[in-house]
């Protein structure tokens, strides 16, 4: 056999498509499937974790072109915000590093280093480093085999994209989704701009989210000492205060007022919109024993030590609620030996069914809890008791005016009251959690520097928040299918969660806001419904001047608005031009699926379906959400850091592209994590230079054919199967199986045929070009080049899928039953430790195959033994007439037919043993008394040493 040069067959291939332009779509009347996967973020190179997505996507793009769908697979660079820039910034500057990486990235995909060297310092203009990475993805996605319209290839930054976006945030600010105001964001002092989960370091992995404390200003000395609480209703059951006695306090003016609060709160509190500033600095200790007054309850209490008191969350100093708070309990029961003087009692301040009198206590002692080193126990005891007196608790007499009012009625009656009193003040902290749920105290973002928490006075905001906009939201995903499904929840929790979102940002590429210029569109937000502009950015660029498209055009591609002609003598434009791309729009929208990565549910996924809702009508939502889980390298995520990143354009290089689809397909279920095994990915070669191997082989054999037997029948039996079920697999999405059905159960057919010296010309060519059409969604390149092979005109990309049926189960019976036999005799021969001369095959009597129907029937024994067939054979009948129904073979032959079929692999079994194989269909030849184990469809069996 020849080697099998991958890289010049795919390259060979990859060129005749393009010439080809197979994979250019245009509307015509077959049915259309409009399939995306996110554009790549045009900023270094890509590697096997971005393929693993496209390669799905790519797959189901190939399948339904195949089952006769005219199928757009577009692709386009996002190259918004500032990474780009950086990256300029850096190669500006001559950053060691920065330049390190560059070259490294360039000379994937350049093999002169003085072009490299060349290439990287032009990097100090922006536009380059876009240019140059959105070439290098399309090498990428060319190299392997996806099938893309490239003629709808764009960058964000491209002037018709940006007149597209403002048509985008023209309509948003209509519907009053896009608003201006004072809202806390994520913020980067650095840089000097918002951040969002993308921007912050490992963010991917967290839960991005704002927490709201309640600061309480209690009377102390001069002013206040400010205690921080989620739950300001438990101010009537607070026995005292905690501070930490090892930290330092300050005394600072806040907005006019004295505050006594941790240091750490001051700077956090001056960038959400409040004038602080540091007056006397304290020690902790120096509160302790200090009386200070709680409002509401109007009783004086004292401040005790707690080392737990956190100073880097809200004010560092919190009320110790003993009766409700898990945590205050434990710390009041360790210290009050300490502290006689002071009456420490629990309060018990709201009832709860379910609750004994101090629910506090009641569950420490039901969870064992120890000491306030029970830290899991703790927080989980302080959540389920937050949320049960929450929704079912009332309050009790002691809480004044607010006496018997549901606990969420009582929590906003308190705020208000205290607020009104001037006695309550809000402040936003990072509420940002990792996969286990813990806090992540000091998050960073990417460029280094810790994130704080700023208000700006004057950002726009997308307001997921709006009540009319959610509902929207909801019930396009409603209306949509996710796949898996089991990611539905994602989505309700992320749409129902979403509130203001920063959207823009005041540097970086992307599109200017339109109405305030002085604001760039930061990159999740101008990413939303881009899927509409493919369908027809090839028929505006070039043709009229970025200027001139206007909100009116883009009116009339998307809603059908406007008067044709008017817009034709805005834009230039013919009435027929702008005819044409309304109806490119309308042909291809709504978008059939997208498909990518699990991280995007949080926010590019939910922000598309927001988008969808609040600008198209329901009729043009899109249609469903494919999701994969994420890709590890041998154990480990793949990290710069750890050396372990594997580019596309070396994986291509080393293994192939169709190794490397075949792979990242089959290696995992899209809902687990694929974890990328070297040894795993040496096998997929090896089975893909054996299927070029095989099917080589098969071109060779001549074309005449003969009378087919009963073997080439199950041969086409099979064939027909594995179509059937390998359609229906990529059908349901089941990349994975496919591969199961369409490579591995053809492989074993294939070897089972040959084995049993099947070498019928047309079966063999049946299977061969069977087999190529079932693989081609998967490893396309091997496929056309195999199909040529075979003498057939290209491509087969464009091809029918085969439908094939399931298996005729009359057909299978018989090879099925030779696999038993084989399996029989070599259990004989492990047991009897002999080399066979001869191999004695007996053929059940008729009279068994009868009661093997009165079984299949129902019938009782009594009424087998009745029969005049069965009854003469007494106890040996008895016998059979006990196998239950389902032990029995699916289908069961005539003896005639068995005894034809054991004739024809006679052959076959004696070369298998290297012995003389006869059959018998009685029992004249019988020495060892074997003819009456015989039962239908398995033969009686006796070795002749
Ligand atoms: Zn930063």
């Amino acid at each position: 056999m020849t080697e099998y040069e991958h890289s010049a067959v795919e390259s060979k291939w990859g060129r005749r498509w393009k010439e080809a332009r197979v994979f250019e779509s245009n509307p015509d009347g077959r049915g259309k499937f409009f399939l995306t996967v996110p554009y790549p973020y045009a900023s270094g190179a890509l590697h096997v974790g971005h393929a693993r997505s496209y390669t799905l996507g790519d797959v189901t793009a190939r399948f339904q072109r195949m089952l006769g769908k005219n199928v757009l697979f577009p692709m386009a660079s996002h190259i918004t915000g500032t990474p780009i820039l950086a990256i300029s910034t850096k190669i500006q500057q001559k950053n060691p590093k920065a330049l390190a990486s560059n070259k490294e990235y360039v000379g994937f995909y350049v093999k002169d280093e003085k072009k490299v060297e060349e290439i990287v310092n032009s990097f100090t203009e922006p536009q380059n480093v876009a240019n140059f990475y959105a070439n290098a993805i399309i090498q990428d996605f060319e190299s392997m085999g996806y099938s893309i319209d490239w003629r709808r290839f764009f960058t964000t930054g491209d002037k018709e994209y940006n007149a597209f976006i403002r048509w985008q945030y023209h309509h948003l600010k209509e519907r009053g989704y896009l608003v201006k105001g004072k809202h806390p964001v994520f913020y980067c002092p650095r840089e000097d701009n918002p951040v969002t989960t993308d921007d912050i370091e490992s963010g991917d992995e967290y839960t991005v989210e704002m927490a709201q404390f309640n600061l309480l200003k209690e009377p102390f000395q001069d002013g206040y000492l400010v205690a921080a609480t989620l739950r300001p209703e438990t101010i009537f059951g607070v026995v005292n205060v905690w501070v930490n006695p090892d930290k330092e306090y300050v005394k600072a003016k806040v907005d006019g007022e004295f505050w006594y609060v941790a240091p750490q709160f001051v700077e956090k509190y001056k960038s959400q919109q409040h004038e602080v500033e540091i007056i006397e600095r304290l020690k902790g200790k120096d509160l302790i024993e200090k009386k200070v007054r709680i409002p509401l309850a109007e009783r004086d209490v004292p401040i005790l030590p707690a080392p737990f008191v956190d100073v880097n969350i809200a004010t560092g100093v919190v009320n110790s609620v003993p009766a409700h708070a898990p945590y205050d309990y434990v710390a009041g029961e360790e210290i009050k030996a300490k502290y006689p003087q002071y009456d420490l009692k629990p309060i018990t301040l709201i009832r709860t069914s379910g609750y004994q009198e101090n629910p506090a206590k009641d569950l420490i002692e039901k969870e064992g809890i120890k000491s306030q080193a029970d830290v899991e126990k703790l927080e989980k005891v302080t959540a389920d008791l937050y949320r049960d007196e929450f929704y079912r608790g009332i309050t009790n007499k002691n809480c004044g005016e607010f006496a018997n009012m549901k606990v969420q009625e009582a929590k906003e009656a308190v705020t208000d009251e205290l607020k009104a009193k001037k006695l309550l003040a809000t402040m936003y902290e990072n509420g940002i959690k990792d996969k286990q749920g813990k806090p992540v105290i000091e998050p960073h973002c990417r460029c280094g520097s810790p994130i704080i928490i700023k208000v700006l006075p004057d950002q726009w905001f997308l307001d997921y928040g709006n009540r009319g906009w959610k509902d929207d939201a909801k019930s396009l995903l409603e209306n949509m299918r996710i796949e898996p499904d089991s990611y539905r929840r994602g989505f309700e929790h992320t749409i129902s969660w979403l509130h203001e979102w920063p959207c823009t940002r005041n540097r970086g590429l992307g599109t200017r806001l339109p109405f305030d210029e002085r604001w760039v569109i930061e990159s999740l937000s101008d990413s939303t419904i881009y899927m509409a502009y493919y369908t027809f950015v090839h028929k505006i660029r070039n043709k009229v001047p970025a200027e001139k498209l206007s909100v009116a055009l883009f009116n009339h591609i998307f809603l059908g608005l406007g008067d044709t002609k008017k817009i034709s003598h805005e834009t230039g434009l013919t009435e027929h031009a702008i005819k044409e791309l309304r109806d490119e729009f309308t042909y291809w929208y709504p978008m059939d699926e997208r498909r990518t990565a699990t991280a995007h549910i949080s926010n590019h996924l939910t922000f598309m379906i927001f988008h969808h809702a609040a600008l198209f009508p329901a009729n043009l939502w899109p249609k469903q959400i494919s999701l994969n889980e994420m890709l590890i390298a041998e154990g480990r995520k793949m990290s710069k850091s750890l050396g372990n990143v594997i580019p596309i354009r070396h994986g291509v290089e080393r293994l192939g592209a169709d190794t490397m689809r075949m792979y990242l397909v089959y290696a995992a279920d899209p809902a687990t994590t694929l974890d990328w095994r070297e040894s795993q990915v040496d096998n997929a070669r090896k089975r893909i230079k054996q299927f070029y191997d095989i099917a080589t082989e098969i071109a060779t054999k001549p074309k005449e054919a003969g009378e087919e037997n009963e073997l080439d029948l199950w041969m086409l039996n099979r064939v027909d199967e594995a179509a059937y079920y390998s359609r229906s697999a990529l059908e349901e999405g089941n990349v994975r199986k496919a591969v199961q059905v369409a490579f591995y159960d053809m492989l074993s057919n294939y070897n089972w045929y040959v084995r049993r010296s099947g070498n019928h010309p047309g079966t063999l060519r049946h299977f061969a070009e069977t087999w190529v059409k079932l693989m081609t969604p998967l490893t396309p390149f091997l496929c056309e080049e195999l199909w040529e092979t075979l003498g057939k005109t290209p491509f087969v990309s464009n091809e029918k899928y085969p439908e094939g049926k399931q298996a005729d189960p009359e057909v299978d019976a018989g090879e099925n039953m030779v696999k038993l036999l084989l399996e029989d005799v070599q259990k004989i021969l492990e047991v009897t430790k002999v080399a066979p001369k001869k191999i004695h095959l007996y053929v059940a009597p008729d009279w068994k195959r009868k009661a093997y129907a009165l079984i299949k029937e129902g019938k009782t024994m009594k009424e087998a033994m009745a029969d005049p067939e069965i009854r003469p054979h007494g106890k040996d009948a008895a016998k059979i007439m006990q196998s239950r129904k389902e032990e029995l073979p699916q289908t069961i032959y005539s003896k005639e037919k068995e005894t034809s079929i054991l004739n024809g692999a006679k052959e076959f079994i004696g070369r298998e043993f290297n012995a003389e194989v006869t059959v018998h269909t009685d029992a004249s030849h019988d020495p060892q008394g074997k003819a009456k184990y015989a039962l239908p469809m398995r033969p009686g069996v006796y070795v002749e040493a």
